[in-house]
């Protein structure tokens, strides 16, 4: 019987557990320590940001950005409907509320929608994006770089300048990914926004267990992010504190296995690139069948496989997911449309006609960095023999 494949696993082939052993004897297991600071340099060297601050997790990071950025009760934040809910959540934490915008075939937000409902539903007043329809100020656009597919950045910048928002950048799942060409050649998604967060949870490119990372090239805000995730306090020795605060750093034991995934980063993304590259030429065309590619002009970390079920596949979505668990292969569905969970339908939803199409027929297969050639192979044929 062949053995079980999954969806994505974290890949500990290098240093991992010596810095974590090193991390334990030394004691320093906590938030304190020396290996926070040198994690968080690692990642801003890595991406070209002037500054990084550590937080216990993607989620926690965007809650530090929200804040940061200035985001509060009575603003609205422009986002996407097609992804994880940790992407939005924190718009209401920080007593804001999101506006829901269709994506494109990259899945990321489509600008041209963004723009089409800016047009129709705003207009600028002061300096300021105010929503016609709700009297609120619109101080934010939220971009998802999906599945490791940077987002269209030029045309969410012009809208920003235009329309004198705020950028900020979920590159959770884009830690590696920059522009290879064009106005910002050499940029890395996270660093060209306002403010960017990467996450290290289990299953993303690297993985701390649980993690996260705040970028920006304002300085200010940066440290604002710092002085919320410790508490926000203000002195030292005597337990003064200027805000409310919150528990939000990561720890020692963590950024060992940071440090120490990092140094594998660029054999993790040729892996993803190669595997990519090999489910197209495998899949693209049969039984109707495709893998999306990502954005050209990009180097893409490629984090995640999407099969794309056409109008000539012979099973569902459903259908495709139950018949490769038979066959001991893990995949899912891309995520439910975030404006139908929760309390969310009552926010406004607009134009995400292809955001339902897409959470229809988007399958993620296996996507490990240690997935080997053969169970590719078994990914593949299984998935022929439908
Ligand atoms: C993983 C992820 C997050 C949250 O990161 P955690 O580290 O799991 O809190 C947020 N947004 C998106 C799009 C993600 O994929």
């Amino acid at each position: 019987m062949s053995e079980f494949i999954p969806l994505s696993v974290p890949n500990f082939c290098g240093n991992e557990k010596k810095y974590v052993n090193d991390a334990v004897v030394s004691e320093w297991v906590s938030t304190g320590g020396s290996l926070v600071p040198r994690f968080e340099k690692a990642i801003a060297d890595y991406v070209g940001a002037d500054g990084a601050v550590a937080c216990n997790s993607g989620t926690s990071g965007l809650h530090l950005a929200m804040l940061a950025a200035g985001i509060g009760a009575g603003d609205e934040v422009l986002c996407p409907t097609l992804t994880f809910i940790a992407a939005v959540n924190p718009v209401c934490y920080a007593n804001a509320k999101p506006i829901f915008i269709g994506c494109g075939d990259s899945l990321c937000i489509c600008p041209s929608l963004v723009r089409d409902f800016l047009e129709k539903n705003a207009e600028m007043k002061d300096g300021k994006c105010i929503n016609k329809n709700t009297g609120a100020h619109i101080k934010a656009l939220e971009v998802v770089h999906v599945f490791g597919n940077m987002a269209n950045m030029p045309e969410i910048m012009k809208l920003a300048r235009e329309y004198n928002l705020i950028v900020i950048e979920d590159a959770t799942e884009a830690l590696g990914t920059y522009y290879t060409d064009g106005e910002f050649k050499g940029k890395y998604a996270g660093t060209i926004g306002d403010i960017g967060v990467y996450s290290f949870n289990g299953n993303k490119l690297i993985t701390t267990g649980s993690g996260g990372m705040v970028v920006s090239n304002h300085a200010d805000w940066l440290e604002h992010a710092r002085h919320l995730s410790t508490q926000a306090k203000s002195d030292e020795l005597n337990y003064k504190h200027d805000e409310i605060g919150y528990n939000y750093r990561l720890t020692n034991l963590q950024a060992a296995l940071g440090i120490a995934q990092m140094e594998n980063i660029e054999n993790f993304i040729a892996h993803k690139n190669e595997m990519h590259e090999f489910y197209m030429n495998q899949l693209d065309g049969k039984n109707g069948y495709s893998i999306l590619d990502f954005r050209e002009g990009v180097r893409s970390n490629k984090w995640f496989y999407s099969l794309y079920l056409s109008d000539d596949a012979k099973y569902t979505r459903d259908e495709i997911i139950a018949k490769l668990k038979e066959h001991k292969i893990q995949s899912r569905p891309i995520w439910g449309l975030i404006n139908e969970q929760a309390d969310y339908p009552k926010c406004e939803a607009y134009a995400i006609g292809s955001a339902k199409h897409y959470e229809e027929r988007v399958v993620n297969i296996p996507c490990s960095t240690s997935l080997t050639k053969e169970d590719a192979q078994r990914v593949v044929d299984t998935l022929l023999s439908f």
